[in-house]
C-alpha cells in the first residue's frame, strides 16, 4: 500500500458518481465525452456505474450504490492511489442519507490533489484540458513523513 501519488498516468482512472437527480446530466455529458473516456478506466458507483455501462456500452468497474458505502470504496481507492481522477455530481438542492460518506469523499480528493468536478462546466473544462493527453507529477503533499510524524507520538 503506498500514500503517495507522484503521477497521473496517460491511462486515467476515474471514477463517476451522480445523485439521483444529477444522472442525467451525468449521462448526457458521458455520452458526449464517450471517445475521450473509452481511453481511460471508468469506476463508478452502483447505480451511476451500472446506468454508464449501458449508455456508454464501456466497461466501468462498479462499487457498491452510494448510500450503501459505494462513495466510502471510492475514497479508500484514492487513498490507496487506484483511482486518479473523480467526476462527482453532487446534488446541492437535496440532503443525503450518506452526506457525512459524501464529505469524506470529498475531503480525499482534496487531500490527495485529485482532480475533481462537481459539476459539467467544470468536467468539460477538465476532459478538454490538454494535460489529459499526457502523464502528469502530482504535486501531493508528502503523507509518508506526516504518518511517520504520527508514529512518533506516544
Ligand atoms: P449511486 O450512488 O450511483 O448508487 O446512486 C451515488 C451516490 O449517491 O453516491
Amino acid at each position: 500500500m503506498t500514500t503517495n501519488h507522484p503521477t497521473i498516468g496517460i491511462k486515467k482512472r476515474i471514477a463517476l458518481v451522480a445523485h439521483d437527480n444529477k444522472k442525467k446530466d451525468l449521462l448526457d455529458w458521458a455520452r458526449f465525452n464517450r471517445g475521450t473516456l473509452s481511453h481511460h478506466h471508468l469506476f463508478g458507483t452502483g447505480t451511476t456505474g451500472s446506468m454508464l455501462e449501458k449508455e456508454l456500452d464501456l466497461p466501468i468497474t462498479q462499487f457498491k450504490s452510494g448510500p450503501i458505502g459505494g462513495d466510502q470504496q471510492i475514497g479508500a481507492k484514492i487513498a490507496e492511489g487506484e483511482i486518479d481522477f473523480l467526476i462527482f455530481f453532487w446534488d446541492p438542492l437535496e440532503p443525503q442519507p450518506h452526506d457525512p460518506d459524501i464529505k469524506a469523499l470529498l475531503r480525499l480528493a482534496v487531500l490527495y490533489n485529485i482532480p475533481t468536478a462537481s459539476n459539467r462546466a467544470t468536467a468539460d473544462f477538465i476532459i478538454s484540458s490538454p494535460l489529459m493527453a499526457g502523464e502528469y507529477e502530482n504535486p501531493t503533499p508528502d503523507l509518508e513523513r506526516y504518518q511517520q510524524s504520527r508514529q512518533l507520538i506516544k
